[in-house]
């Protein structure tokens, strides 16, 4: 993959879009952190910003090439605290920006990410990320993941001006932020699938050439399952290329639709209620991959049955998204008002369609294809079953498309194929 030539975006897609690209540099392999004198060359006053771990992963050796340029290192979480991308760190690193700041730099993974991506963005100061795992493709992308108020709040702010991962820091990185990356990439299988589905159904806007980029890109790190799994630092590389590659996808068609769909829907609905309740839940990308099994075994079930519409009983959902969503359920119910979708019948489209629905449906890998390529890197299914259960993953098959105003099979399967229990 050339990531340069992504980055130069493609002024004359078949789409009818102009697909462009704000990152100036991504630098990935041995030896990358090199570079940062000749990107650092215009800034004088730059805050590192970084936790414990990650400033010895990468933070030391950035520091000993800038050195009379920094000046300030932040180092979170030092005294063994975790770091939650909560009001707390953003205000931690809202007061080490001065007024000579000129370059946020943060150094490491999600976390420091979505924090350093936020507070630059407020700043209006440009920002650079050295990543020290390949564990989520947010590193390239326009939002910033954060934890507001207890809630996961996305917050739209800007891309990193530079990215920048030394292969030698990310292939040793833990091996469930590898794992996770690997989940996030193999997601978009799934949500690949949501898109075309949306575009049929729903007249979104589609781009071919965004959907192959992607689709290549997941096919190649599927194809380095093994690799990835033994830490090589070609194939962790490509990895952490794919991951940035999809988060330029995302920015050329200004919307997450070729990064996540059903499979994001039921891990953000992991995360979210297991924020509400204090329940373990796992790691993204990870959640990612499990809930990929899941939602290829809803496709199968739906490639098996014919739809028949089922009546919407409101009174019945209010009370379920009141369960479920607690505290959250009042902005759930208000998402949904707005939208409107259960008041619309699309029964005479999806039966007219039916043949084209289903060839959509079977492009996407089995569950059993999906569950053999998470294997592959040493992720058990049968952990997803037994952490959350299942009446908690079939509540997520459910109400997770609440959460979000995003077309995907969650609402085809609700309205034609589900069971009432
Ligand atoms: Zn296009
Ligand atoms: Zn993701």
């Amino acid at each position: 993959m050339n990531i340069n030539k992504l980055l130069s975006g493609i002024s004359d897609c078949v789409c009818g879009k102009k697909h462009t690209c704000t990152i100036d540099y991504v630098e990935i392999g041995e030896g990358a952190l090199n570079i940062l004198p000749e990107i650092c060359r215009d800034y004088k006053h730059i805050l590192l910003v970084a936790d414990c771990n990650t400033y010895k992963a990468a933070g030391e050796a950035a520091y000993a090439h800038l050195t009379d340029k920094i000046n300030k290192k932040l180092i979170l979480g030092d005294k063994g605290e975790l770091l939650i991308p909560d009001e707390k760190a953003l205000d931690t690193i809202r007061s080490s920006v001065s007024d000579e700041t000129d370059l946020i730099l943060g150094v490491g993974s999600g976390v420091i990410n979505d924090l350093c991506k936020e507070v630059s963005f407020e700043n209006n100061l440009p920002y650079y990320i050295i990543a020290t795992a390949p564990s989520m493709d947010g590193y390239a992308s326009v939002g910033s993941a954060l934890i507001l108020g207890g809630m996961k709040i996305t917050m739209n702010a800007r891309p990193p001006k530079a990215i920048i991962a030394d292969s030698e820091v990310i292939r040793n990185a833990p091996m469930d932020m590898i794992r996770a990356g690997y989940g996030d990439i193999i997601g978009k299988f799934s949500c690949l699938s949501d898109w075309k589905l949306a575009a049929l159904l729903r007249n979104e806007y589609f781009c071919p050439t965004v959907y192959e980029l992607t689709l290549n890109t997941a096919k190649e790190v599927r194809s380095l399952a093994n690799k990835i799994s033994e830490r090589d630092g070609e194939a962790i590389s490509a990895l952490m290329e794919a991951l940035v590659a999809v988060g330029i996808a995302m920015a050329y068609v200004g919307n997450s639709r070729p990064a996540s769909g059903c499979e994001h829907h039921l891990s953000h609905y992991f995360e979210i209620t297991g924020i509400l309740n204090s329940e373990d839940y796992f790691a993204h990308g990870i959640d990612v991959g499990f809930s990929a099994v899941k939602c290829a075994q809803i496709r199968e079930k739906m490639l098996s049955i014919a739809p028949v519409k089922r009546d919407f009983d409101k009174e019945k959902w209010l009370s379920e998204i009141k369960r479920i969503y607690s505290t959250s359920a009042d902005g759930v119910i208000a998402l949904q008002e707005q939208l409107g979708w259960y008041e619309e019948d699309d029964s005479d489209t999806v039966a007219a369609k039916w043949n084209e629905i289903c060839e959509i449906l079977k492009e996407v890998p089995t569950a059993s294809e999906f569950i053999s390529m998470l294997s592959e890197v040493g992720l058990n299914y049968s952990d997803f079953e037994e952490l959350y259960g299942k009446k908690k993953v079939d509540d997520a098959i459910l109400y997770a498309k609440d959460l979000k105003d995003r077309y995907t099979i969650l609402w085809l399967y609700y309205t034609y194929f589900r069971e009432e229990h």
